[in-house]
């Protein structure tokens, strides 16, 4: 999916001798004028530079009070595309099929854009799992290449929980959620409660969960479940955080607990989003956000696209559940929070929307919801 916009650009006739792009690029920098695109060629008797500005008029009146040598402005056509192998190519084909010429093209990422900038919140993953024991600093170092700016880290029990709370306390870019998975839901005693409890009070835990239901693998007896995550969904409530809430075959009875104890207030996400369209409007509803993850990218997504495209922007955001759960290129792979960037892209393209601008959409969502 791309989006099609026209932006003024400018050329710049100068000299043509070393340092010429550097000098008038670098008093672009020092006032503060930022571009989208640039190109130096000969030109004449000297070069000339494309320059187009993210604000023309802050260029115009900098080339003015420089005395540059300006043509222009015209109108040039960016398209917000795919950052992926072969976009390039298949807008030149495009253009040909139509008998549209054209004399230049260039491409790059938009300003804060682009698949690899995108400014992306990975809000479920589980560092602390042993998938990740022995590489962990490789992960979180692809994560801040591919744009992942923040990473939530979610305790399954009492020990996990600890360990999520320890790496949020290294990690700047992480935080952690703190609580009992419902497939450990039989330990869910009145000690390990109180534990979790404890742990939701240390610096950087800013939510409890991951918690909830699971009725297809039902790991637990359903009773149990349905205790541990009322008594979760309570603390949540007590400690004014978020809840972390994981449902799979289980939306009416989750649904059911979330609404009687009513955790508005603080809200909360519904991790690896499942259900359909009424589902996600409950969801909502509730006060809880909805968080799509590696599902979405498959060839049979069910009811995930539909999803994508009816969840108001401000009420969505994605993540990797990693190591579980990959998106479609990396099945069968351990999952790791950089590829949160295919599914990021993924949602975008469904909701036709550029996933630069989608993308801090819904990090600015974590951030709201946690406080950060
Ligand atoms: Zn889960
Ligand atoms: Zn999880």
């Amino acid at each position: 999916m791309e989006t099609v916009r026209t932006a003024d650009y400018f050329y710049v006739m100068v000299p043509d001798k070393p340092g010429e792009g550097a000098r008038i690029l670098g008093e672009l920098k020092r006032a503060g004028v930022n571009l989208v695109a640039y190109s130096g060629f000969p030109s004449g008797r000297g070069a000339q530079l494309d320059l187009v500005p993210t604000d023309p008029a802050a260029f115009k009146a900098l080339a003015k009070e420089k005395k540059w040598k300006v043509k222009g402005p015209k109108r040039t056509f960016l398209i917000d595309g795919d950052d992926r192998l072969g976009a390039c190519a298949d807008v030149l084909a495009r253009l040909a099929a139509a008998k549209i010429n054209v004399t230049a093209m260039d491409a790059g990422a938009p300003p804060g854009g682009g698949r690899y900038a995108a400014n992306l919140f990975d809000t479920h993953a589980h560092l602390h799992f042993p998938e990740f024991a022995g590489d962990l600093d490789l992960v979180l170092e692809r994560a801040r290449a591919a744009g992942v700016q923040r990473i939530l880290t979610n305790g399954t029990d009492v020990p996990t929980s600890r360990a999520a709370a320890a790496i949020a306390s290294r990690e700047p870019d992480v935080w952690a959620a703190v609580g009992i998975h419902p497939h450990e839901s039989a330990e869910a005693d009145d000690a390990a409660l109180a534990e979790i409890e404890r742990l939701a009070g240390k610096p950087r835990v800013v939510a409890i969960g991951e918690t909830g239901l699971d009725f297809f693998r039902n790991l637990a007896p359903r009773d149990v479940q349905e205790r541990a995550f009322r008594s979760q969904l309570a603390l949540a409530r007590r400690t004014r955080k978020p809840v972390l809430v994981h449902c799979r075959e289980a939306h009416e009875e989750a649904l059911r607990l979330i609404a009687e104890v009513d955790v508005r207030e603080a809200g909360g996400i519904m991790h690896c989003f499942s259900g359909d369209v009424g589902i996600a409007r409950r969801c909502l509803d509730l006060g809880l956000l909805v968080s799509l993850a590696g599902p979405v990218t498959y060839p049979k997504p069910g009811a995930l696209p539909e999803v994508a495209r009816f969840v108001p922007g401000d009420r969505l955001v994605v993540e990797t559940d990693c190591p579980f759960l990959p998106p479609q290129p990396y099945r069968g792979k351990r999952n790791e929070p950089a590829y949160l960037a295919i599914t990021a892209a993924r949602v975008a393209e469904l909701r036709g929307e550029p996933l630069a601008e989608l993308a801090a959409r819904m990090s600015e969502n974590g951030r709201a919801l946690f406080s950060l």
